[in-house]
């Protein structure tokens, strides 16, 4: 059967460049995954259809094309992106087009947009359990460490969360070498020739950043080095079953990787997934850590927007906190509301037939937390690692001590309060740090917001998320500050075009009163009314006479000239009888109805006739004709009980006597 109906998705992977190697297999899986969702029925009736740009390994490119998928291609959903540069670049792009973005790699953490699921491991996930690993005595107590990266800020940010952190252990990291290389780096001689000089001063780990092509490139140059993975293992951020599929197995073996996903995973689960997967992929087609996290990624969306019943990203965001999809590693991974997973992760040492052997397992689910300052300063007492941290994360920090004292702000927070921060702000900070500790709400859900105008002019809103901590010996708050001042505009764009809906869900569009469906709504609230107050309700149905004609003498646009007139005289009366309560509606083509707080029929009888006689006064000019005007009202008083229904045909009988009687006039009508 052939539906017309279909709901876009983008993949924003590269297929060239020097991150194809890593992102071309992460397309390949979630095609795979979207064509057997369309096997199962599509989503919401519809046949999902990838849309794919090549970013050609280009950051630039991430977040042009994200805009061009958003909008020209109108995708429901973005999955892509692996370095951090790249990710940087779409979220303001999906923070503005309000679009959910699917990232699927573990990273350096200190982002938390509320436009991005973060399907990877932030560092207290893979990191600090590797390094924890590799210091204890079964991981071969290594206490130093070499420092290897691609010159972009993940590995950078990495390797000072890393020096944060081994500091903490209490551990020198003063004289740990740390080097950088460029993307698609080739001659290794300067490396191998440090590499050579840190053997020298005894055992260690070569903790590696290295992304795309370069990474397997260096591998095959370290083992030609000769360096053995029993004193120099490689713990290899991004080292995978991919590599292992390409390299000479000889050239990796023994050196250590650290996933939620490893194909030598021993359930069920993931032996039915690999015998899908290489029967649609091919055989011996090798599965890593990230495809399975995009995979996750997609499965968790595509269940959340079922549930929603739309793709509309405000609603399936809500529907995605808790989504729990069963990890091929037997553990369930389960979405957190701070848009990072909890899942079980794994250590495992590289064998020499292309696969891994599992050394360590996380003994329960970890929580995914992008915040290392808080995993580490708490457990940090030298105050210089302490000012270090803060420096090196780029979320603005602020600390205050406990007599309200700033006793330490990260250089980040300069962008927002300049150089020295004002007084009003200072005390802002404080009232809010003091409102957490009040409230038992310190933690990881921001206490207050407050707007700053920026040393450029700009007015930005922060966030605050406060904790307790203690710095240089002096118990204090750490104050972490969000941005989140695309997502307020994005709201109160929201906001305006909301009331501008209720508006037009309320207001007749030619003379600006109340429509049918306002006034009737009205009376029923008005009547329910009568049942605890003895002040009935009047209620007024006015008719124009023989308003056809003026249509057929001079016009339709006279005719809604003649409408908008009525409705003006009828606001300006009863304004001017200071019937505040009043209501004013047009209720149909040139018929119009008043609800009247009147105490007594002879009021409401007054106002009526002094509706008619205004509206008998009307006289306006057009195409150089006198128009002239007359109405006839219909009248009623509801009671309790009333329903408006009952009501509304009792002033029609009025109405429609009127009529009979020659028009101009008013009838009233008793209730029963
Ligand atoms: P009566 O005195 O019996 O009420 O006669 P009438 O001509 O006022 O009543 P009738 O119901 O025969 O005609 C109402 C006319 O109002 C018919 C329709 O063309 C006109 N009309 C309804 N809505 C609009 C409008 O929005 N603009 C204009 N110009 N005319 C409208
Ligand atoms: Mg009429
Ligand atoms: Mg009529």
């Amino acid at each position: 059967m052939h539906s017309q109906r279909f709901v876009k998705v983008g993949l924003l992977h590269s297929s060239t460049g020097t991150m194809a190697c890593n992102e071309a297999p992460l397309a390949d899986m979630l095609r795979f995954e979207i064509d057997k969702a369309n096997e199962a029925g599509g989503l919401l009736g519809c046949k999902i259809v990838p849309v794919e740009f090549d970013p050609a390994s280009d950051w630039l490119n991430y977040g042009q094309y994200a805009r061009q998928m958003i909008r020209d291609q109108q995708v429901a959903a973005l999955f892509g992106c692996w370095t951090s540069t790249s990710r940087k670049a779409v979220l303001p792009v999906v923070e503005e087009e309000d679009c959910l973005l699917y990232y699927p790699l573990d990273y350096e953490g200190e982002e938390q947009s509320p436009n991005i699921f973060y399907l990877g491991a932030t560092p207290n996930q893979k990191l600090f359990p590797a390094i924890e690993y590799l210091l204890s005595a079964p991981g071969g107590a290594f206490d130093r460490f070499f420092m290897l990266g691609t010159d972009f800020n993940y590995p950078r940010t990495i390797n000072r969360v890393l020096r944060a952190f081994l500091d903490a252990k209490g551990l020198k990291t003063l004289g740990l070498p740390e080097h950088y290389v460029p993307f698609s780096h080739r001659n290794w001689d300067q490396e191998i020739a440090a590499i050579a000089a840190f053997r020298a001063g005894g055992r260690g780990v070569i903790v590696s950043s290295i992304v795309g092509d370069a990474n397997q490139d260096f591998l095959a140059a370290y083992h030609a080095a000769g360096f053995k993975a029993e004193d120099l293992p490689i713990l290899g951020l991004s080292l995978n079953e991919l590599d292992l599929a390409t390299l000479d197995p000889a050239a990796v073996k023994g050196h250590y990787a650290c996933w939620n996903y490893f194909m030598s995973h021993d359930t069920e689960g993931n032996q039915a997934f690999l015998r899908s997967w290489q029967m649609a992929a091919g055989a011996n087609r090798p599965v890593c850590d990230a495809m399975i996290a995009a995979r996750t990624g997609f499965r968790m969306w595509l269940r959340a927007a079922t549930a929603a019943g739309t793709t509309r990203a405000a609603t399936v965001r809500q529907y995605m906190f808790g989504q729990t999809e069963m990890g091929l590693d037997g553990e369930p991974v389960i979405m957190g509301i701070n848009h990072h997973v909890e899942m079980g992760m794994s250590i495992a040492r590289a064998r020499a037939d292309r696969r891994f052997d599992i050394v360590w397992r996380s003994e329960e689910p970890l929580r995914g937390n992008p915040w290392a300052a808080e995993h580490i300063i708490a457990s940090t007492t030298a105050v210089t690692a302490q000012r270090e941290l803060l420096d090196a994360l780029p979320t603005p920090l602020i600390v205050i001590d406990d007599d309200g004292q700033l006793r330490y702000r990260s250089a980040s927070t300069d962008d927002y309060f300049g150089r020295d921060i004002a007084p009003d702000y200072l005390e802002a900070l404080r009232k809010a740090a003091d409102r957490a500790a009040a409230n038992g709400a310190e933690g990881d859900d921001p206490v207050a917001e407050i707007v700053v105008r920026t040393p450029s002019g700009e007015l930005h809103n922060l966030t605050v998320v406060s904790r307790r901590i203690v710095f240089a010996g002096v118990p204090s708050r750490l104050l972490s500050l969000a941005d989140v001042t695309y997502i307020r505009r994005i709201e109160s764009t929201l906001r305006l075009m909301n009331a501008d809906l209720e508006q037009l869900a309320t207001t007749d569009g030619l003379t600006g009163l109340a429509n049918r469906r306002h006034f009737m709504q009205e009376l029923a609230a008005r009547i329910a009314q009568c049942e605890t107050s003895d002040r009935p309700v009047g209620v007024l149905l006015i008719d124009l006479d023989h308003f056809k004609s003026i249509n057929d003498r001079f016009g339709h646009a006279a005719g809604d000239k003649a409408l908008i007139e009525t409705a003006r005289v009828l606001h300006e009366t009863l304004n001017a009888d200071c019937a505040q309560q009043d209501l004013v509606a047009r209720v149909g083509g040139e018929e119009f109805a008043v609800i009247l707080s009147a105490s007594s029929i002879e009021e409401a009888d007054r106002v009526a006739e002094r509706l008619r006689a205004c509206i008998a006064a009307v006289h306006f000019e057009t195409g150089g004709v006198m128009v002239r005007l007359s109405c006839s009202v219909g009248a009623t008083l509801c009671i309790a009980g009333d329903s408006p229904e009952a009501t509304l045909k009792r002033a029609d009988d009025g109405l429609y006597a009127a009529k009979r009687d020659g028009r101009n006039r008013v009838v009233f009508r008793r209730s029963a």
